[in-house]
């Protein structure tokens, strides 16, 4: 007797798997991994294979049988990671499988078939009746022209005859027919130079070494760190290529599709047919085809954001994280997972070598993994010098362009070149309030400000917008003020400074429009000379040498925000804004504050990372955050403040007795309100990770009817940021 366990796919957290069924022998070869169709209760549900057993606890007139075996499902190695995310992130196993399961099975509940074409050639006989063998008609004689003309197979489609027609010639034997799978083949954004093949510098040949000895004796985890334009993707590709050699399969992550096409395009140059592209904006049939790929051993490099950690690639040898630092790397809804985190996990479990790479590495890197640098720019350049200038000189209506920016940014309309001008925060002004009765204007649905857009103001939250009142609602005043400066606002400040040059816009406004993101930095590419001026994307991923200025404007904003990854948020964008300077020849990066002194700012203004770490990894180690402590934090959201608290409350008395002594656990903390969700926290300090997140998991367990009865979500993040 041959039994099944099966994880039901259905997010219910009150279910608990797996549940064991009987497997038939005709259902075929069926182990860990195989997708089912399961009866269950009333309904028919899709079920992963999880373990399969010669007996079950359960007698066998009580088990049910599978419908049908879907298709060949994944490998072990993905179920078990599936489980493991499932595991680490408080979720559910079907949440966790959908992962790692072929892409839109859960949502269509059944394999999307390939696509097929029936494909026409002319045969000798066909060729004999154009030459007037055969009497033809006149769409005949042009059908089998055409196909004379090709040369070889024409899909039916282009042939412009209907099925039957080419059926009534291949039964006349003027042409052979065949149904052929087509590849969708997604198409690739090209960004940039075609990339010549370089020689390795030294300390990139030192770099590619050390992973090889990974590859070859014992696999670990490695932090590139290498400064900006240092040719970190050339040692990317080299590793990737040794892994290649020696028959193991390739990972490499990258923060964001948008972001990245350069690295994109490189890893397609280089590596062919090999490299499969998974991201979720690809059309559903590409998106299967190219994970077909990599099943089936066809291409065995994924390159992709950070789903692609979970791609269907056995003998992996080695997963590479690119830009390590990037936020992006975390999911933000259930399962929170950290693709870094997910990536460990999997190297681990594979015997695969683990290569990080960033010029602004995270502390928990610096002090985890072992480190390769790259201490110089490949191409020989020094890295910009870079100027701090203290804002708080500038009080009292200066605006938002400190003297020396706008010269600076003057000095190109004579002098030509680029400059890449970086401001954090969209829109025209932050925030507008009455200078009469000093009313502000916030969401009615968060408990935040509303942002000044040029047109109207908008929650950056959620979706509400409104117009811009002519007049102030409470007292009918006029005099409403717009504080501070957004992207738009400093574009067209900007714009006027540099007249006639063209200053291009770059934040997820404008790269929401056509052509979008890829198409604007293109466009910046193409001008002889102008400014790209915008949010955090500005600072990221492109490699463009005629750029010879960097501008910061209020540099100090993203150390404002309540998180204890701001330090290291700032020094990251900061320096990564600087990277982009002077990869041409000279560069120059002025770096406007109000916190001239910040130690990230200091730091990142000599481009020195080693510095900045070692006094961000004092300070976490002081406060006990990672990598010195392992955070969770659970989030409670219910439509009144009351019910937040009380559940909350709820969770904090089932929690603390589960908990080590060790564990810190504070909080209840409110939240701001959002989208009509009032919000508290709890947040849990511990020593170790395992024991923490399973208590957690069983508390949520536990409570998961209870909350669901009161109408209060729960979220629960075990690597918040
Ligand atoms: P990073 O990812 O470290 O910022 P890139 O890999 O984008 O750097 O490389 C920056 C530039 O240096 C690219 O134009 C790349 O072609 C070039 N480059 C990389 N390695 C070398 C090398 N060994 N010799 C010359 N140029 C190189
Ligand atoms: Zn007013
Ligand atoms: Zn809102």
């Amino acid at each position: 007797m041959a039994i099944a366990r099966v994880e039901p796919l259905t997010t219910a957290r009150a279910l608990r798997g797996p549940f064991d069924y009987l497997l038939p022998e005709r259902l075929g070869e069926v182990g860990v991994g195989s997708l089912l169709r399961v009866p269950f209760g009333p309904r028919r549900l899709l079920g992963v294979v999880v373990d399969v057993a010669e007996r079950s606890e359960l007698p066998p007139e009580r088990l049910a049988e599978p419908i049908e075996a879907i298709e060949a499902g994944v490998s072990p190695e993905l179920v078990r990671l599936g489980i493991w995310v499932a595991r680490e992130y408080c979720s559910t196993p079907a949440r966790g499988l959908e992962l790692v399961l072929p892409p839109g099975t859960v949502a269509s509940g059944r394999a999307l078939a390939a696509k097929r074409e029936l494909r026409a050639e002319i045969t000798p006989a066909g060729g004999a009746a154009l030459d007037g063998a055969v009497r033809l008609g006149s769409r005949q004689q042009a059908v089998l022209a055409a196909l004379d003309a090709a040369g070889g197979e024409v899909s039916a489609p282009r042939l412009g005859v209907d099925r039957a027609a080419l059926r009534r010639l291949e039964a006349r034997g003027l042409v052979s027919l065949r149904e052929a799978v087509v590849r969708r083949r997604p198409e690739m954004p090209e960004v940039g130079a075609a990339p010549r093949r370089v020689a390795l510098n030294p300390a990139q040949r030192e770099a590619v070494t050390e992973i090889v000895a990974g590859l070859d004796g014992a696999p670990g985890e490695l932090l590139l760190h290498g400064v900006t334009g240092s040719g970190k993707t050339e040692v990317y590709l080299a590793a990737a290529e040794a892994a290649l050699r020696r028959g193991r399969g390739v990972i490499a992550l990258v923060p964001e599709i948008a972001l990245t096409p350069q690295t994109l395009t490189r890893f397609r140059e280089r590596l062919g047919d090999e490299v499969a592209l998974l991201h979720s904006r690809l059309g559903p049939g590409e998106r299967r085809d190219e994970w077909r790929r990599l099943r089936s051993g066809a291409a065995r490099v994924a390159v992709g954001p950070r789903s692609a950690v979970f791609a269907p690639i056995a003998g992996l040898g080695l997963i590479v994280i690119d830009e390590e630092h990037e936020a992006s790397y975390k999911q933000e809804g259930d399962p929170r997972y950290d693709a870094r985190e997910v990536a460990r996990a999997r190297a681990s479990d594979a015997g695969a070598v683990l290569l990080a790479g960033t010029a602004t590495p995270r502390p928990e890197s610096w002090h985890g993994l072992r480190r390769l640098e790259l201490p110089q720019r490949a191409d020989g350049h020094p890295l910009p010098s870079v100027e701090v200038l203290d804002m708080r000189e500038q009080a009292g209506g200066a605006g938002p362009l400190h003297p020396r920016s706008r010269e600076a940014l003057a000095a190109l309309v004579a002098d030509g070149g680029k400059a890449i001008v970086l401001l954090n925060r969209r829109g025209w002004s932050p925030f507008m309030d009455c200078r009469s009765c000093g009313r502000s204007f916030g969401c009615p649905r968060c408990d935040v400000s509303l942002v000044v857009h040029s047109h109207e103001l908008r929650c950056h939250h959620c979706e509400h917008r409104e117009e811009v009142p002519a007049a102030c609602p409470d007292c009918g005043s006029v005099s409403l003020a717009r504080h501070g400066a957004g992207t738009e606002r400093a574009a067209s400040l900007v714009s006027e400074l540099v007249d006639p040059l063209p200053v291009f816009r770059l934040d997820s406004d404008t790269a929401a429009g056509p052509g979008g993101h890829a198409e604007i930095l293109a466009r910046f590419g193409r001008a002889p000379s102008g400014v790209l001026l915008g949010t955090q994307m500005v600072a990221k991923g492109h490699d463009f040498p005629e750029v010879g200025l960097g501008i910061v404007l209020d540099a100090d904003a993203t150390l404002r925000f309540p998180d204890f990854r701001a330090e290291e948020r700032t020094f990251a964008l900061v320096a990564q804004l600087a990277g982009r300077a002077g990869r041409g020849g000279d560069g120059r990066v002025l770096v406007q504050t109000l916190a001239p002194d910040a130690h990230a700012i200091r730091h990142a203004a000599r481009h020195d990372a080693q510095g900045f770490l070692a006094g961000e990894l004092d300070r976490r180690r002081a406060l006990r955050y990672p990598p010195f402590a392992h955070l969770v934090r659970v989030e409670l959201a219910a439509a009144e403040a009351r019910e937040a608290h009380a559940a909350a409350e709820l969770i904090r008395s089932l929690l603390a007795p589960r908990l080590p002594e060790s564990t810190d656990l504070l909080g209840p903390a409110p939240r701001f309100r959002l989208r009509e969700r009032h919000r508290r926290q709890l947040l849990l300090k511990a020593t170790e990770r395992g024991p923490a997140v399973a208590a957690v998991r069983a508390t949520v367990d536990e409570a998961a009817r209870e909350l669901r009865s009161r109408n209060v979500a729960i979220s629960v993040d075990p690597d918040p940021s």
